[in-house]
C-alpha cells in the first residue's frame, strides 16, 4: 500500500529543509469562535505570520521581513465560522536545538508514490 501522488507536486512533496524558505519567527494569535450566539466557543492559537526576517534587515515588525505563506486565516477549526481574535499574540523564534523532546501527533506513514498523469496505461 502506498500514497499516490501526483508527479507534477513531487518537487513540493518530496523535499528536505534545506529544499524550502525557512522562517524564523512565528506570531501566534489566541482565538475564540465567539462572534455570533450560534457560535461553537472554540478557543485556542491560530497562526498569525510566519517570518523570515535574517537577512531583511528587521525584525518581524519590520516591513521589511518576508511573510511566509501559512494558513493564517481566522477560520474555526471545529464549526467553520470566523474567528474573534483576541488581541492576546506570542512570538517565537527558531530555536539553536531543533531536536524533537516530546512526540508531536501519532501518525502512520505510507510510502510514496508518484503517478504521472500524462503518461497513458498508467
Ligand atoms: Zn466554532
Amino acid at each position: 500500500m502506498s500514497l499516490k501522488l501526483p508527479m507534477k507536486f513531487r518537487e513540493l512533496v518530496d523535499i528536505e529543509l534545506s529544499d524550502v524558505e525557512q522562517p524564523d519567527t512565528v506570531w501566534l494569535a489566541n482565538a475564540a469562535c465567539a462572534l455570533t450566539e450560534d457560535a461553537c466557543g472554540w478557543s485556542g492559537w491560530i497562526l498569525d505570520g510566519v517570518f523570515k526576517t535574517k537577512g531583511s534587515g528587521g525584525g518581524a515588525e519590520n516591513s521589511a521581513a518576508t511573510n511566509l505563506p501559512s494558513p493564517d486565516d481566522q477560520i474555526c477549526p471545529r464549526c467553520g465560522k470566523a474567528l474573534f481574535r483576541t488581541g492576546v499574540d506570542l512570538k517565537f523564534s527558531t530555536a539553536d536545538d531543533q531536536s524533537r523532546t516530546f512526540e508531536l501527533s501519532a501518525y502512520e506513514t505510507e510510502p510514496i508514490e508518484f503517478i504521472d498523469a500524462t503518461v497513458k496505461g498508467k
